[in-house]
């Protein structure tokens, strides 16, 4: 659950007393001062510093010990007095007259905390660690301080200006696509940030009707359908292009593979649909994606169709682009790094080595009806290749002895790799004769399947070679 919840507040003609007259109070009495909000402090002793901004923005000052009675009319009450003794009895006044209280520095004593935040008004970003750590917070607001354009502000209040305007003429399935296009790098953005507002009106006019023109009055707009890979796991593998795109998307389709993290890149009112599939259960089938896929696009809507690893490796996302194909939707393949190359990565096994393995295969065998004795036979007899195999954790000891039938080596090594990439990699190592015995206790999923000489304990690649299972994924030594 959310420690804290980030509401902004109108503190505009709001009262608000602030206990202390120090520095700290001073602090907080500037911010508050900021969003006009009405002050009043109360101590016996008033720095000159406090004084005069309280003065100038209009507040209250009364120089003396603290009552009960200096809550009233205030809404919000800040103690910045550092005396513990006064902090309780403040703490104990404005829970009874249900004034919500921040009690700098003691979190435990707080309705509510102060963001650390980057301020270009309108515009507001603020950062909270919920209290635990006030450093950490002000990190990432000084990093964001860095990334937001001085003129955030005027831009925001150049959007409220044509607002009117825009939803006068555009239907609402348009306009979040028109502003987009405007904000992103548009040219009038940038007369605008350049500080040509005339020409940015202009301009911001001109495209207004060619949208009206194109996209008014009931006519659609075209939709897209975007088939993005996620990555094996680590929502950081993912591409940069994957992420542009998936935060353009008015619904997600996404399979039980990908992560909560990269979900969260979406945008918050993307409507987001699982489709998934396990062997155990279908959510739906591949036709009715297909289909939804299509709808959707037709209907205007920009649709990410979210996949674990690589769309075209095992992901059916061929059959997806050709159904879009077909039905004449404009789609985009956005790919991503598969789970061979993710997680041998993190694994510390490389797929192809000088003088070891000269070439991969991505294979598959989750049923064993998919596997004549000849093809593992032509598998088996490919000395110079790493095999890996897709789907097929739950067939693993098959695997092996259809392997060692085929006529490989019961030396040869394997490595299981679940959850690879994520916090939660296993790594099984081993060889076709012993693994099926030393995976048997652990539960994977997802899992892939890594047979060759490279998967064999590597000391110099895998610095924690000994261990059977890795705790720690592989890069933190990179
Ligand atoms: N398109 C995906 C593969 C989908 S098939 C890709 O390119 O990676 C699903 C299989 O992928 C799983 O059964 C498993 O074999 C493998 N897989 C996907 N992510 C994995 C991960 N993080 N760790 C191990 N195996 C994974």
């Amino acid at each position: 659950a959310m420690r804290y919840f980030p509401f902004f507040f109108d503190l505009r003609g709001v009262r608000v007393l602030i206990v202390g007259g120090g520095a700290v109070a001073a602090r907080k009495a500037e911010i508050l001062a900021r969003a006009r909000a009405k002050i009043r402090v109360v101590a016996p002793k008033i720095s000159p510093q406090l004084a005069q901004i309280v003065r100038q923005n209009d507040g209250q000052l009364r120089q003396r010990h603290y009552r009960k009675t200096d809550l009233r009319h205030c809404r919000v009450a800040v103690c910045a007095a550092g005396i513990p003794a006064l902090n309780q009895r403040v703490r104990k006044d404005s829970a009874a007259a249900a004034v919500p209280l921040n009690v700098v520095d003691q979190p435990k004593l707080c309705d509510f905390i102060f963001p650390a935040f980057a301020d270009r008004n309108p515009v507001c970003v603020a950062v909270s660690s919920g209290g635990a750590s006030p450093v950490l917070a002000r990190n990432l607001r000084n990093k964001m301080e860095a990334e937001l354009p001085a003129q955030l502000g005027k831009l925001a209040n150049f959007c409220e200006k044509h607002r009117e305007q825009v939803r006068q003429k555009l239907p609402e399935k348009v306009r979040r696509r028109f502003w987009e296009s405007i904000l992103d790098k548009s040219p009038a953005a940038s007369a605008l940030l350049n500080g040509r507002e005339a020409r940015a009106d202009k301009l911001l006019a001109e495209s207004l009707n060619q949208f009206a023109a194109q996209f008014g009055d009931g006519k659609n707009p075209v939709g897209e359908v975007f088939i993005i890979g996620a990555g094996p796991g680590d929502p950081e593998l993912m591409t940069f292009k994957g992420r542009r795109l998936l935060q353009k998307a008015d619904a997600v389709f996404y399979d039980r593979l990908v992560s909560r993290e990269i979900l969260d890149l979406a945008r918050r009112d993307a409507e987001k649909i699982l489709v998934g599939k396990t062997r155990a259960r279908k959510v739906c089938t591949q036709e009715e994606i297909n289909a939804a896929l299509v709808r959707r696009a037709r209907d205007g809507e920009l649709v990410a169709r979210l996949k674990g690893g690589d769309p075209f490796i095992f992901g059916r996302g061929g059959e997806e682009a050709e159904a879009l194909a077909q039905a004449g939707v404009p789609f985009q393949v956005v790919p991503g790094i598969t789970a061979a190359t993710g997680c041998a990565a993190f694994a510390g096994i490389p797929l192809t080595h000088r003088g070891v393995a000269r070439a991969v295969r991505l294979e598959t065998a989750y049923r064993e009806d998919m596997m004549s004795p000849e093809r593992w036979q032509r598998l088996a007899a490919d000395r110079e290749a790493t095999l890996v195999f897709y789907m097929s954790g739950a067939v693993l000891s098959a695997l092996a002895d259809n392997l060692i039938l085929g006529g490989k080596s019961p030396r040869e090594s394997v490595a299981v790799i679940s959850a690879g990439t994520t916090s939660a990699q296993k790594v099984i190592r081993g060889n076709l004769q012993n693994i099926t015995a030393r995976a048997k206790d652990h539960a994977f999923s997802p899992a892939l399947v890594i047979i060759g000489e490279v998967a064999k304990e590597n000391s110099a690649l895998q610095w924690f070679a000994g261990h059977a299972e890795a705790e720690a994924p592989f890069s933190q030594i990179a």
